[in-house]
């Protein structure tokens, strides 16, 4: 694989959240001309989002995805609604910052529950429900699945090939976000990718720590683990994805207790030689 393209490098905020507001992290990398950002929603209230519309525009920004909505399954109508809502806000917040997409998160058992059968369901109507509201306001909605030690607690879409048959399903305005860290172990992943084609929204780099400690908070730096991202990033390219990478590092232990600044230089250098 040649090497990634710099000026596709994006930094999903994640990456210095535990440092840095979206003010500090638009313009800490734009400050290192990195001019691809996705953003977290609690960080982007914190902004407000005119103000952080504002700024996203004057640095130049291409936001490449607002992270999250989803969370679907609930135990009554009360709570689906209470999803159904957030959601839409978060479609009209992607649409304010002009995200190129939402990404989705899309919930595991609700509380109590053993029925992965109907959380499943509850997920594809609550996507569909919620992608009329998306379609019409321009914001693509991309599925993002997760690795499946998450079921349970954060999301029950678990393999691309499940996120790509309810993209079948839905139809228009929805496609996949591909995250190396979630979906690296499938071996269906090459055949997967090539049938996702256009529908690729996202592309996600980090890496997969031996031993990983936390199921969520302990993602690796590219280049200290064990993911093959070049040859990912390759069957990405060769579906006919063009947009960014980006770097979507969760670090309890090591990235968030560092100097942003050094943080952000370690991802430019790992970037060219790892992703
Ligand atoms: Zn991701």
């Amino acid at each position: 694989m040649a090497a990634p393209e710099r000026e596709k490098l994006a930094i999903n905020q994640a990456t210095t959240m535990k440092q840095w507001s979206l003010r500090e992290a638009v313009e800490g990398y734009a400050a290192r001309d990195i001019r691809g950002i996705s953003v977290w929603r609690d960080k982007l209230a914190e902004c407000g989002v005119e103000v952080a519309a504002e700024l996203l525009r004057d640095n130049g920004m291409t936001v490449t995805g607002l992270c999250r909505g989803g969370m679907f399954p609930a135990n009554d109508d009360a709570g689906r609604q209470a999803a159904h809502d957030d959601n839409r806000r978060a479609v009209d917040e992607a649409a304010a910052i002009g995200a190129q997409c939402l990404v989705m998160v899309c919930g595991g058992l609700p509380d109590g529950s053993k029925d992965m059968i109907d959380a499943r369901i509850q997920v594809a109507d609550g996507l569909e429900r919620m992608l009329h509201y998306a379609r019409e306001a321009g914001v693509p909605v991309a599925i993002e699945p997760l690795h499946p030690m998450t079921a349970a607690d954060r999301a029950c879409v678990n393999t691309l090939e499940h996120a790509l048959d309810l993209c079948d399903a839905l139809g228009e305005g929805i496609g996949v976000a591909v995250d190396v860290y979630h979906v690296w172990w499938d071996p269906k992943l090459e055949d997967q990718i090539a049938r996702a084609a256009d529908r690729i929204l996202g592309f996600h780099v980090c890496d997969w720590l031996v031993p990983t400690v936390d199921l969520v908070w302990d993602r690796g730096m590219m280049g200290d683990g064990v993911i093959d991202i070049p040859r990912i990033r390759g069957w990405v390219e060769a579906a006919g994805y063009r947009g960014f990478n980006e770097i979507e590092i969760f670090s309890e232990r090591n990235w968030w207790q560092r100097d942003p600044e050094e943080v952000v230089e370690t991802c430019i250098d790992r970037y060219a030689e790892f992703v």
